[in-house]
């Protein structure tokens, strides 16, 4: 177990890219972290800075309160599992669990193997990997695989087969990147939970990137938003849900994605092309104040009624409505998730607005594509953020 700290740590590459921004990030003893964002964020170069296969271009890097900028990456004490799991392939399962750990004899020390008698050192050092290889198979389920090579093995072997790897040397820290997206979202799965019962077993920290967000949600102690090579937000997942830092960690956390709608906000309504809802008054910042915004809300604080329903039947307390028109209708099984337009004839020169409701699947069971629909929104989780892609959260109360 070991804390890792960043501090202001950027990467530039050569041709001048700014892959990694000045971040911050203080991973504590025994946390899961998971880096998370769209492709080319940053994820990966951040992770290989930590391991040390990346040069850091500025900023401090600490490994237990310790400066390793300049440490080489076999110093460092860290397990890297890689997406493609680089095992060794003329090597059988139990040889590659046990590479790391005869890689550590074979540069151990000569010296102290001499004066205590090689042999006997020897001797030791086998039946101490032999028993570390035992154990590790046990743990990750490898006791049939042993004797046999990565090409005999299925993807989800194989990844285990690497996770054993890195676990067998017992490192300070273990390094992810990708390591289930060469599996099939059933396996995928699976190996989530086993990973996830794996680290509380360790009691290891743990550094995970991925780009899936439901992936990162499930596995993170904390979650660390990445966007264009800077943290957008750095707390647990439920935080990151709930109240989005900025939009694009709004549009990003969540399936579907929330819905956001650009608009303007004045004398407490927000007002957009064929959308006008009256906010209740938590928003402090914003009284007798008249500015552009974007509003957000998920799609399960949304229900749906038909346009010729009897006005009010099913209005929500404190709701607001907005006329739509279905353009898909995904069933779910228990639940069904409504694509919609917002109404075409209100809706001025510019882009359509899109949103999504996901309502139980009785609610939605006559619901049909062409259906002209009301959404009827949840004020009171409603979310304002500053325009642009990662306008900040505008506070409410
Ligand atoms: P992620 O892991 O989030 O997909 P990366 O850390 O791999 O992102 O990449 C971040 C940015 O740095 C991207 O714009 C990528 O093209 C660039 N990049 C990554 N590796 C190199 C490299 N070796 N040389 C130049 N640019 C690179």
């Amino acid at each position: 177990m070991a804390t890792v700290t960043l501090a202001q740590v950027s990467k530039m590459y050569d041709g001048g890219v700014r892959a990694v921004d000045a971040i911050d990030l203080a991973i504590n003893h025994g946390e899961f972290c998971v880096l998370v964002g769209p492709s080319g964020c940053g994820k990966s170069t951040t992770l290989r800075m930590i391991a040390g296969l990346e040069e850091i271009t500025d900023g401090v890097l600490e490994i237990d309160g310790a400066r390793v900028n300049d440490l080489p990456a076999k110093d460092r004490d860290i397990a890297f599992v890689f997406q493609n799991y680089a095992l060794y392939p003329h090597l059988t399962v139990a040889q590659n669990v046990a590479f790391g750990l005869e890689q550590r004899r074979a540069h151990g020390n000569p010296l102290r193997a001499m004066l205590t008698g090689q042999r006997d050192a020897r001797g030791r050092e086998s039946a101490h990997i032999a028993q570390r290889v035992r154990e590790v198979s046990s743990t990750l389920g490898l006791d049939e695989l042993l004797t046999r090579y990565p090409r005999e093995l299925s993807g989800g072997q194989r990844q285990r087969v690497a996770v054993g790897r890195a676990i067998a040397r017992n490192p300070k820290v273990f390094l992810f990147d990708e390591p289930l997206s060469n599996l099939d979202a059933r396996l995928r799965l699976e190996t989530r939970t086993q990973l996830r019962l794996l680290h509380r077993r360790l009691s290891a920290t743990i550094v995970y990137v991925t780009h899936d967000q439901e992936e990162a949600m499930t596995l993170a102690d904390r979650l660390v938003v990445m966007h264009q090579g800077r943290v957008q937000q750095n707390s647990t997942a439920q935080i990151a849900y709930e109240t989005p830092a900025n939009r694009f960690v709004a549009a990003f956390i969540g399936t579907p994605p929330m819905n956001l709608i650009d608009g303007h906000f004045a004398h407490g309504t927000f007002e957009s092309h064929g959308v006008s809802l009256p906010l209740p008054a938590r928003w402090p910042s914003l009284i007798n104040q008249s500015k552009p915004c974007a509003l957000g809300f998920r799609p399960d604080r949304a229900r749906i009624e038909r346009a010729t329903a009897h006005d009010g039947a099913h209005s929500v307390s404190a709701g607001a409505k907005i006329n739509a028109r279905v353009v898909a209708v995904e069933r779910l099984g228990d639940r069904t998730d409504i694509a919609m337009e917002v109404a075409r004839e209100s809706a001025m020169n510019g882009g359509q607005t899109r949103l999504v409701a996901r309502v139980n699947a009785d609610e939605a069971e006559h619901m049909r594509e062409g259906d002209e629909v009301r959404v009827l929104v949840d004020t009171a989780h409603v979310h304002l953020f500053e325009p642009g892609e990662c306008g900040a959260r505008i506070t409410a109360s």
